[in-house]
């Protein structure tokens, strides 16, 4: 295969004088110039001054004597220029920014297309006064005055945003070939230094196309053109647009001598649709190593992977097999997809969330963020000695850190230029030398570590936009420095260091301008991204733009993308090309239009082309998940004893028989569900608040038969004794208003509801607390294969009364109770069957109450729903018609010895399988236990109802 830069190497070499040092050849990419050079190279293999090879950007700017303007420079000069035209009605910086952009844009595309600033903005204005015109002679709003001002001081932004920059002698890319126009138009000799060859273009902006035509007739510069018959001559191919343009007014350049690629040698396409991305960039690993084109020698230097969709790029990465040899990424990755780039934001994030109601001059933030910054991998990898530091902040209850434990933590206490981390200057260089921080420490790793480069890309673009904040005397807000930074990092690539033209080459579409590859694998050539919508945010509209102006629109900016699509198959010996084929929204999951025209289109006309389509199924397969099991060995089986000695709960046997590895995990290991900071009333603190208030009301009425009086609380007494207990307990929580205040006026609720049942009760019987939140505990011994096990059982029971002289257990709960699941008819059930576990709970503070100094049999056991107004006790009992009568309770409800026997009969049975080796701790088989479980991701359960 001829590739069209080895014709021009070969051009070059042969015909004099255009080889020669004084030779300008322009090329469409800076990529194309370097395998330009190495054509060269291989053709001339001798020393020589070779001419220059320069891409079309830079030759313009060279030839203007200017220097491209830095984006962010552009956008914080538009503001001044903004602040200057409006005055005291200048909006914000977080405003305006957004409107720059598409500012800059229309300015760049102006100059572009060689319009006349003043007409067109004039014109803008006045087809906006006419579409706002009134026949009623009614007068305009507030707002709508304003709007056509502003297209009214389009001209005169433009035009002082262009002295400014001139002034700066940085400028627009549209603004330079707008100048170098000029400069030729006014026969103002530009000084050439010798022949120029443009070469590989296909569509000129009309700027770059009078900058050409010029040249070629005052200059003797000549245009290759890099085309084909097949969409030149076929006046559907919108591929071939601009170049029949072209041919019909032979301007720039005639296009008269293009060859016919397509009708010759043998071409083998694939069309390939493959599920999601995932599958297309396993495919590419896949065809790397089984291609037919792969059994030929030294095939990586013929080959590309192009990505129409460059967010595959990482995957793609993750996807090439070692076998499949060296490869060069010529496409930079956007920062913003790398970790460093989602540190600055979680950063800003940060900063952004300060505490309300801050003192003046202390600033406070949210501790969650924080852990998710110090969470991430970059913080990790250069902070990762201050991990016991995290994990003792993390076992605490705040809520806030402050700037000043950020800085003696990350910076060893250094001086910032003020505590208030929420100014963006004082924001960006507190997270630049926390980068600072992060290299010096990794400073003797790999220099290849994507990581550490994606860090370094991040600490130069942090020192560019301080610099920029430093020089502007504008308001500044966070909201616009996590705006501009976003902007910078999805913009800013990481270049991949390397041999740029060793092994198969892995780039963006762009990026295949003028290079010719033997064998393609296209990845993401669906109909969103290729040909795209091309639509990008404009204050000119589609009909004026096109229409009135004649600038380009949907059609040529579509023929464009058709042009390198068509241009990089028809030089190919193999091309696969592989599509989403799973529908999503808007055409996503739709093959692009230009892979539906080659399948109907190019075999018919073309013999030697074989085109063919495949489907590919293949979902990731998803490996069955083994179950997990933890075996009791010796050092688990220590572990146990350590836990039993240290006294389980009545709620641990519960979770013991709900699922064994839960208990296990959360018992035995102590894995606990993560600490969370949270500014609201999270579930056990509300219990706990219940728990302590009502232990707080009846304490003065310990060992007292309680009075109807007694209990004569208002609810502002109530209110003002949970306000206490929240002040005291938690204290960064606002329960005035919001979520909170309904929490809190629930709490009081359940509260007044308690004291009134309180009252009605001791109407009825005698009642008489005798202990409350008692800590009570007793050993059971177990015998397991002959070893003696003792294992404590520890509780707080939450109030003990003698009811008409009866000792009742009560324990307090805030959620539900089903009378049905503190009904036994058989005690073994009771460890059996999960729905039990209440009554579970209850017979093992009644065992665990009759133990040594507790009481003796006949008592009662019961639970109070605190949410239900209507019920008062909900009495253990041991009937067995509850499936008949479920609303109702059985009335056996004694506690006797024989139960008690039974009872410590189960659970030395329950304790002794929990000690036996044989016994691993699995996990549960009924999935409705996992449905509040924590480690549910763990166990890859899903919750029920999902
Ligand atoms: S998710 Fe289910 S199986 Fe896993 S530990 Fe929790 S309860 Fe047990």
């Amino acid at each position: 295969m001829s590739q069209f830069l080895f014709e021009i190497a070969r051009r070059l070499a042969v015909v004099k004088p255009l080889g020669t040092p004084q030779t300008t050849v322009v090329l469409p990419t800076r990529r194309a110039a370097v395998f330009l050079r190495h054509h060269m190279a291989s053709l001339l293999q001798k020393t020589i001054w070779a001419p220059d090879i320069i891409s079309i950007e830079d030759f313009i700017y060279s030839a203007v004597g200017y220097q491209p303007a830095d984006p962010i420079e552009l956008v914080f000069e538009l503001y001044s220029v903004h602040r200057e035209v409006e005055g005291d009605n200048a909006r914000t910086p977080d405003d305006f920014f957004a409107v720059a952009e598409v500012m800059l844009a229309d300015f760049d595309e102006v100059d572009q297309h060689l319009i006349d600033p003043d007409v067109l903005f004039n014109y803008l204005h006045e087809a906006r006064a006419i579409d706002l015109w009134n026949p009623d002679g009614a007068s305009l709003t507030d707002f709508q005055k304003n709007y056509l001002a502003f297209y009214a001081s389009l001209t005169s932004y433009y035009e002082k945003l262009r002295e400014r920059m001139l002034q700066k002698e940085r400028i627009w890319q549209g603004l330079a070939s707008r100048m170098l126009n000029d400069r030729l138009a006014d026969n103002n000799t530009l000084q050439l230094k010798g022949p120029v060859l443009f070469a590989g273009f296909n569509a000129f902006t009309p700027a770059e196309e009078s900058i050409v035509g010029k040249l070629c007739k005052d200059y003797g510069a000549e245009v290759k053109w890099d085309a084909d018959a097949w969409y030149i001559e076929n006046q559907e191919q919108e591929a071939g647009l601009f170049l029949r343009r072209y041919r019909e007014k032979r301007y720039p350049a005639p296009v008269d001598d293009y060859p016919n690629h397509f009708a010759t040698g043998s071409k083998n396409i694939t069309i390939m649709g493959a599920p999601l991305q995932i599958a297309q960039v396993k495919q590419v690993g896949r065809l790397l190593t089984e291609a037919p084109f792969t059994r030929e020698p030294g095939w990586q230097s013929r080959t590309a992977v192009v990505l129409a969709d460059e967010s595959l790029l990482l995957p793609l990465l993750n996807s090439i097999p070692p076998s499949a040899g060296k490869f060069n990424v010529t496409m930079g990755l956007p920062l913003r997809t790398t970790p460093a780039g989602s540190l600055a934001e979680l950063w800003l994030e940060l900063f952004s969330n300060l505490r309300p109601n801050s003192e003046p001059g202390v600033n406070y933030y949210f501790i969650s963020d924080f852990y998710r910054v110090a969470m991430h991998p970059l913080m990790i990898k250069g902070f990762g000695r201050l991990r016991e530091q995290f994990d003792i902040l993390k076992k605490t209850d705040r809520l806030y850190i402050s700037a000043h434990e950020l800085n003696e933590l990350f910076l060893s206490g250094e001086v910032l230029p003020s505590q208030n981390l929420s100014l963006p200057v004082n924001a960006i260089e507190f997270i630049r030398k926390v980068v600072d921080r992060i290299l010096e420490s990794t400073s003797d790793e790999a220099t290849g570590d994507l990581l550490l480069i994606s860090t370094a890309t991040l600490k130069d673009v942090l020192t560019r936009v301080q610099h920029y904040l430093n020089g502007f005397d504008g308001p500044l807000t966070m909201t616009m420095l996590q705006r501009l930074l976003g902007q910078v990092a999805s913009s800013v690539r990481i270049p991949f260091a390397g041999e740029p033209l060793a092994g198969i080459q892995v780039m963006g579409m762009l990026e295949t301008r003028a290079l010719d590859f033997e064998n393609v694998i296209m990845v993401g050539v669906n109909d969103d991204i290729l040909p795209g919508s091309g639509h990008s945010p404009s204050f000119i509209p589609g009909d004026i733009r096109t229409e009135t102006f004649g600038m380009a629109g949907f059609r040529e900016k579509t023929s464009v993308m058709a042009y390198h699509f068509y241009r990089l198959l028809q030089r190919v010996k193999s091309a696969f090309l592989l599509y989403n084929n799973i529908p999503g929204n808007l055409g996503k999951g739709e093959p692009s239009r230009f892979l539906l025209q080659i399948k109907h289109e190019l075999p018919k006309a073309m013999p030697n082309i074989s085109l063919k389509e495949v489907l590919i199924s293949d979902f990731p397969r998803v490996t069955p998940i083994a179950p997990i099991v933890i075996e009791k060995t010796p050092e688990v089986i220590n572990k146990l004893r350590f836990a039993a000695g240290k006294g389980f709960s009545p709620t641990s046997l519960s979770l013991l028989v709900e699922c064994p590895l839960r208990f296990y995990l959360n018992r035995i290991e102590g894995i606990n569900e993560p600490e969370r900071a949270t500014l609201m009333i999270e579930s056990d603190r509300f219990g706990n608040a219940i728990h302590d208030l009502a232990e707080q009301f009846l304490r003065p009425l310990l060992h007292k038969t309680i009075a109807e009086d007694d209990l004569s609380i208002q609810r502002e007494t109530v209110i003002d004794n949970l306000t206490d207990w929240f002040n005291r307990n938690q204290p960064d929580l606002d329960c005035r208003s919001g979520n909170n205040l309904l929490v809190f006026n629930v709490a009081v609720d359940y509260l007044m509801n308690f004291l009134k049942k309180e009252r009605e009760m001791c109407t009825l019987q005698k009642v008489v607390p005798v202990q409350l939140e008692a800590v009570i505990e007793r050993v059971i011994e177990i015998d397991c294969d002959g070893i003696s096990e003792s294992i404590l059982f520890k509780g707080r029971a939450d109030r003990i009364d003698f009811r008409n002289d009866f000792p009742v257990v009560i324990d307090y709960k805030t959620g539900t109770v089903d009378p049905r699941s503190v009904s036994i008819s058989m005690m073994d059930t009771i460890v059996e069957q999960p729905k039990h576990a209440k009554a579970l709970q209850l017979m093992t503070y009644a065992w665990m109450s009759a133990g040594a100094g507790g009481f003796n049999p006949p008592f009662l056991c019961a639970i109070w729903p605190l949410k239900a107004p209507s019920k008062a006790l909900v009495y253990l009992n041991f009937a067995d018609d509850q499936q008949e009568r479920p609303r109702h309770q059985g009335t056996d409800r004694t506690i006797t010895s024989q139960r008690l026997n039974d009872f410590e009969a189960v659970l030395t049975t329950l304790l002794t399988n929990l000690f036996n080796p044989a016994i691993p701790f699995t996990q549960t088989k009924e999935i409705e236990n996992c449905r509040f479980c924590p480690f549910i991701e763990l166990c890859n359960r899903v919750r029920p109802g999902h």
